[in-house]
C-alpha cells in the first residue's frame, strides 16, 4: 500500500489499524531527505531562472524572489511586467536619489523638478 488517493479511496474505515499504517507511510514519505533536497534544489533553479529574467527586466532581485517563490508562475509574471527604470542619480554626488525630489538626500544638492530618470541630467545641466 503506497502513499497515494488510490491507498486513501480503498482505505477500510473499520480498520483503524489500516489508517493508521497509511498515515505513518504517508508522514514517511513526506519527511524523506531526498524530497527535500529535490524541493531545495528546484527552488534555487527557479530563483536564477527568475534573476536571469530579472537581468533583462532590470529587477534582478525581485524576479529571483518571484521565481523562488512561484516557480514558473513566478517567471511568467517577471516576463508580462514592463522593464523597470533605473533610479536616476544626483549630478552632484552620482548617488541613487528617487524620482520627483527636489534635493539630493544625500548630499543637499537641488535636484530640479525631476519626473523620471532620463530627465535629471539634462534639467541639471544649465
Ligand atoms: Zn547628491
Amino acid at each position: 500500500m503506497g502513499c497515494d488517493f488510490s491507498a486513501i479511496a480503498n482505505i477500510d474505515p473499520a480498520d483503524p489499524d489500516q489508517a493508521n499504517a497509511l498515515l505513518q507511510q504517508c508522514t514517511a514519505a513526506l519527511t524523506d531527505p531526498s524530497l527535500w533536497w529535490w524541493a531545495l534544489v528546484f527552488t534555487v533553479v527557479c530563483a536564477a531562472v527568475g534573476a536571469l529574467i530579472g537581468k533583462y527586466k532590470n529587477a534582478i532581485v525581485r524576479d529571483a524572489v518571484l521565481g523562488a517563490v512561484l516557480g514558473p508562475i513566478g517567471w511568467i509574471i517577471s516576463l508580462c511586467t514592463p522593464v523597470a527604470k533605473p533610479k536616476p542619480a544626483c549630478p552632484a554626488c552620482k548617488r541613487v536619489v528617487d524620482a520627483g525630489d527636489a534635493h539630493c538626500r544625500h548630499c543637499g544638492a537641488k535636484l530640479g523638478n525631476v519626473g523620471n530618470g532620463n530627465s535629471i541630467a539634462s534639467r541639471s545641466s544649465p
